[in-house]
């Protein structure tokens, strides 16, 4: 009932936000594709925005805040700046600093991420992700120029959303960086000016392309070709590609099994039932769940069961590999 109200604030707050045709460019234009940032520019138009994302946007925003507010409450961090505006004229960029604070008597840049779980325990693995790290950079950079404070290093705060839990890491700074976004940046401009289009560096399939607000305009006319005239070849390379993750969807089942039968044999042998194991709380309970059993009903009502089928029809696609 209200969600329905919910979805529509929340696609009119987004197109209040989101400026189309763009009029400056954003930190945050890292992380996007330059085609895409060419369609904004040239106001081309998107898709109706997705009104989740600005619930998503707004969420962080709140997350953000009290992160800054909790850490000056800790009496050891003080805050020097926070959301201060960020205004380049010479490369047209407008930014917002999460905040500039200061601990152990040095500047740190603080960029706080909200991330889910299955994020985080990637951030967790494989480091920071490279469009985070450009933007503190920017940042980093925006201080030194605009601010002129002597800032170093900054530090890329991660909070797990379902767990409230947190991650860093301190960044240097590096000019080169800040320097090959501007580079990136031109490259945009001079599309506009020339009116062309950078080269599509994603494939349709490609997650980048299934959330863009320009898939219909950047892949209109050659959606007849990329998506139902597959040459045999482009088909045997994807039906390649399905069994490839069906294979690994397999080993990772079984290693969830394999691991999830050694935490519940470790808890059986001590009698555990609830514990605090490093960052986690654990428990192991005992489920009882009561099914119909279809064979003895059909056994006992037999043909008076009928009325009671619905069918459904759907195809079901067998692959086997020859020779
Ligand atoms: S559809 Fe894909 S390639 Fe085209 S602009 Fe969007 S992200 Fe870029």
């Amino acid at each position: 009932m209200i969600t329905e109200l919910l979805k529509e604030y929340g696609v009119r707050k987004l197109n209040e936000r989101i400026k189309y045709p763009k009029e400056r460019h954003w930190p945050s234009d890292v992380a996007k594709c330059l085609r895409a940032l060419v369609y904004q520019w040239r106001g081309e138009t998107a898709q109706s925005p997705d009104g989740r994302l600005f619930f998503v946007f707004n969420d962080g925003e709140l997350h953000h805040k009290v992160i800054v507010q909790q850490l000056e409450d800790t009496g050891r961090i003080a805050v020097v700046m926070k959301e201060a505006p960020l205004r380049d004229k010479e490369h047209n960029i407008s930014g917002k600093l999460d905040a500039l604070i200061k601990f152990n008597n040095k500047h740190y840049v603080l960029e706080i991420k909200s991330i889910n779980r299955y994020g985080f325990e990637e951030i967790k693995r494989d480091g920071p992700k490279e469009d985070h790290t450009i933007q503190l950079q920017l940042y980093l950079h925006f201080v030194r120029i605009l601010y002129q404070i002597d800032t170093q290093e900054g530090i890329l705060l991660y909070k797990c959303k379902d767990t409230a839990r947190f991650y860093d890491f301190i960044v240097a700074y590096n000019e080169n960086v800040v320097q090959d976004f501007f580079g990136k940046l031109k490259v945009v401009e001079e599309h506009l000016s020339k009116g062309t289009l950078p080269e599509r560096p994603y494939e349709i399939t490609d997650w980048h392309c299934r959330y863009c607000d320009y898939k219909k305009v950047c892949w209109v006319g050659l959606a007849h070709k990329e998506i139902v005239d597959l040459s045999e070849s482009e088909l045997s390379a994807i039906i390649g590609e399905l069994l490839d993750i069906k294979e690994k969807r397999k080993s990772l089942e079984e290693v969830e099994e394999t691991l999830s039968k050694t935490i519940k044999e470790q808890l059986s042998q001590k009698n555990i039932t609830i514990a605090q194991i490093g960052d986690y709380v654990i428990e192991l309970r005992e489920i009882i769940q009561r099914r119909l059993d279809t064979q003895k009903l059909t056994e006992h009502f037999k043909e008076q069961l009928e009325p009671f089928y619905k069918t459904t029809t759907s195809k079901r696609l067998d692959i086997k590999e020859s020779g």
